[in-house]
């Protein structure tokens, strides 16, 4: 595949500090279809004084140009869409036609809806004697994970330009060749030099240096918590903005008066998406014990049609994980009724389509994200229950709630400690915020709430 061999800093593509590089593999065939430059410290400092070079100009730019560079972003993802598929497909395994309409589809809504949001946002507003002005943070360093490896990336970055922040991104270095590709379309979209910065490496040195580095005003961060705490560590000691976008275990509550087919089959999809590999996905899924054996065999069915339909995880890394967390299960007690740990082919970091019944509570395959595609069925006996083990881990991402009319399901909703809940099958919201409560994250991405992240506020009395 085609790869750039320098990183993208102040406009063009400039060697490395040094000459090493990271393989990049498809996880269908295990294959090294390209290598990409290994960033170090001393990258990332010439990115950073790059960002903060191109600051005045750009946040002094009025903000219908910078919607108007957005829009030009966005176009050029509708015009590179195929190729954007593609490389996703190549670096992350997944299916083309989910690549299609996922991984390159999403992110020109995210972007179109940031060229909006950057026309029409109140930068200044009055509030009694005061003019309350929203000001861009400054340089914001990005570090973004793999799973959706274009939606993560452009999830930072639109907001951060409509705000006039400057950005150096460091994506995963599983999916580095989909951030290159992001790169030459900021840049044929007339973004100025410096506004939009790239540094591919690995997350302990590059990642961490961008993260630590002085002239970063706000590190957005989406990825491991582990990882997530040590940044928002580092952030606390030097009074930097922080965004954490966690992990998740998230709780679909299917209440006795739902669609029970429909609830379980939407269920065993949404985990089964990207390969099980999505923050936000539905993991646990939470059945009345009064139609939790039907739920098991529906359960068992649907998982049954995703057999040789997902694609692989990301790394024989997150294979061993995945597989790890399943044998976990079956030590523990829990029953499976679909999948297992086998890998279902010699090649490729396959998983198979994994469900657990008969799981509790407190079951490590009910308490830590898996990321893969496992789904885990959890009897409840009444409402109060359901609402204990649903809120009942460190995470609070999102989740699904369904009964037999919405404001059942919203009522239970409001009770949950989580950021984003889908009520029977409500389906993505490009503009809805997203993030987490708890250990799932600190601040909101998409939408209105998702600029604010890249703003500050001042006001002047007069
Ligand atoms: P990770 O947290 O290690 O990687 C995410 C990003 O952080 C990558 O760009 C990586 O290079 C960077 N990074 C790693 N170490 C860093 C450091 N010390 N300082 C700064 N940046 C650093 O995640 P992973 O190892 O790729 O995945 C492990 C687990 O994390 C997964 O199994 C899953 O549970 C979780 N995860 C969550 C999300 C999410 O969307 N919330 C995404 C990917 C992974």
């Amino acid at each position: 595949m085609k790869a750039h061999d320098g990183m993208y800093i102040a406009g063009a593509w400039r060697p490395a500090a040094t000459g090493d590089t990271i393989p990049v593999v498809n996880p269908v065939d295990e294959e090294v279809i390209a290598h990409v430059p290994a960033g170090t410290a001393a990258d990332v400092d010439a990115a950073v004084r790059a960002a903060r070079a191109a600051l005045p100009a750009w946040s002094a730019t009025p903000p219908a140009e910078r919607a108007a560079r957005i829009g030009a972003v966005r176009d050029g993802l509708v015009a590179r869409k195929d190729e954007i598929a593609a490389t996703v497909t190549a670096e992350l395994g997944a299916p083309l036609p989910f690549s299609e309409a996922v991984h390159a589809g999403v992110p020109i809504l995210v972007a179109g809806s940031y060229a909006d949001l950057a026309a029409t946002y109140a930068f200044e507003e009055k509030v009694g004697n005061s003019t309350v002005y929203a000001e861009p943070v400054g340089v914001v360093g990005a570090i973004t994970p793999w799973n959706y490896p274009l939606h993560q990336i452009v999830a930072k970055v639109a907001p951060a330009l409509a705000a006039g922040c400057t950005v150096v991104l460091k994506p995963a270095e599983d999916t580095p060749l989909t951030a290159q590709l992001f790169a030459e379309i900021v840049h044929e979209a007339g973004v100025p030099a410096g506004v939009f910065n790239l540094v591919t490496g690995l997350g302990p040195v590059a990642g961490q240096a961008l993260a630590e580095h002085d002239g970063v005003d706000l590190v957005s961060f989406t990825g491991s918590t582990a990882v997530g705490k040590r940044i928002g560590a580092a952030a606390g000691a030097a009074v930097k903005r922080v965004a954490l976008e966690l992990g998740g275990k998230s709780a679909n509550v299917i209440l006795p008066s739902a669609d029970l087919a429909k609830a379980v089959n939407v269920g065993v999809a949404n985990v089964m998406a990207n390969s099980g590999q999505t923050c936000s996905a539905w993991t646990r899924m939470l059945v009345h014990t009064s139609r939790y054996d039907e739920a098991v065999e529906l359960a068992r069915k649907a998982a049954a049609k995703y057999g040789d339909r997902i694609g692989p995880v990301v790394s024989a890394k997150q294979q061993d994980r995945v597989r790890g967390y399943i044998e976990r299960g079956v030590e523990e007690g829990a029953r499976l009724v679909a999948g297992g740990p086998e890998a279902p082919r010699e090649q490729g970091y396959f998983v198979s389509p994994t469900v657990f019944a008969d799981v509790t509570p407190g079951m490590t395959i009910a308490q830590e994200e898996i990321f893969g595609p496992v789904v885990s069925l959890i009897r409840y006996e009444d409402e109060a229950d359901a609402e204990t083990i649903a809120n009942g881990t460190v995470y609070g991402l999102a989740g699904a709630v369904w009964a037999a009319d919405d404001a059942e399901a919203v009522a239970f909703a409001r009770r949950l400690q989580t950021g984003q809940v889908d009520i029977n099958g409500g389906g993505f919201n490009p503009l809805a915020p997203f993030g987490g409560y708890k250990q799932s994250g600190v601040g909101r991405e998409l939408g209105a709430h998702g600029l604010a992240e890249y703003l500050q506020t001042k006001s002047l009395q007069f």
